[in-house]
């Protein structure tokens, strides 16, 4: 019962913030701390544990109101940097995002070896990796649909069975999601599935800020006609870095070590 009321408070808190603007939030709070909590209590002069009772209350759903705001912030935050940077990794086609992911791996410390054939059939391997007694075979995915189905990763699993490799060998990379029947089958045949998230977790292992040359505000990567280059996010601000035709020098920009 008393669970099923906490549940309920959580919801209609974290319904309200995030619901309503920031200054309403503090306005909330206020009322319930110091209006109900104190000034209420000692303008309708309650009994002292009666104001002692109100004050707490007053505090706890003030303190409540005050940190969930914050937790809606914080998330909020984080889901524009990872849409900021799978953004990023969009402009990347097929046979760059192949090399990008290759170069993840690499600097995890396999071996690498690209042996994505680009138009050929789904279910073949992309790259083929290696550690002293251990072996991954990787799909890479770049972006399709929104969500990579059931179809996709039984073709892969296939594509393992022909090469008499067991399906915990094989990991599938996508920069979308996988849709709940795919993550099914693959949990079945124990292929190792990597979605935008993970990738993005992994890129920010090994990611180099790029600094503005005039004002050293972040700068973000951009492709035009051109070719690539690196463009201020700060208003006003013309600071650019050109990176010529070659997507390489870019995505090794974005991976250097600090
Ligand atoms: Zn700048």
């Amino acid at each position: 019962m008393s669970r099923k009321v906490d549940d309920f408070l959580e919801r209609l808190l974290f319904g309200f913030v995030t619901r309503v603007r920031g200054h309403f939030v503090a306005l909330a709070a206020l009322l319930f701390y110091p209006g109900v909590g104190l000034i209420l209590p000692l303008a309708a002069r309650w009994s002292e544990s009666w104001l002692v009772s109100a004050n707490v209350s007053g505090v706890s759903v003030a303190a409540a109101i005050c940190l969930c705001w914050l937790a809606v912030q914080i998330t909020a935050q984080q889901r524009r940097l990872l849409v900021e940077w799978t953004s990023d990794l969009r402009l990347l086609d097929a046979a760059e995002f192949e090399w990008f992911v290759g170069e993840l791996f690499r600097r995890e410390g396999w071996r690498v070896e690209e042996t994505g054939q680009h138009g050929a059939p789904d279910g073949n391997v992309d790259l083929r990796l290696s550690k002293p007694g251990e072996k991954r075979l990787v799909q890479c995915k770049r972006w399709r649909s929104w969500q990579v189905g059931v179809d996709d990763v039984r073709a892969f699993a296939g594509a393992l069975l022909r090469e008499g490799v067991a399906g915990r060998e094989g990991v599938f990379v996508t920069l979308s999601d996988y849709t709940p029947q795919a993550r099914e089958e693959a949990k079945q045949t124990g292929l190792a599935l990597l979605d935008s998230r993970d990738l993005y977790e992994r890129v920010e292992r090994v990611r180099r800020a790029e600094p503005c040359p005039i004002c050293a505000a972040p700068m973000r990567l951009d492709r035009s006609a051109h070719g690539w280059w690196f463009r201020c996010l700060a208003l006003n601000c013309a600071g650019k870095r050109d990176l010529g035709r070659d997507p390489v020098r870019a995505v090794e920009l974005l991976t250097q070590h600090r």
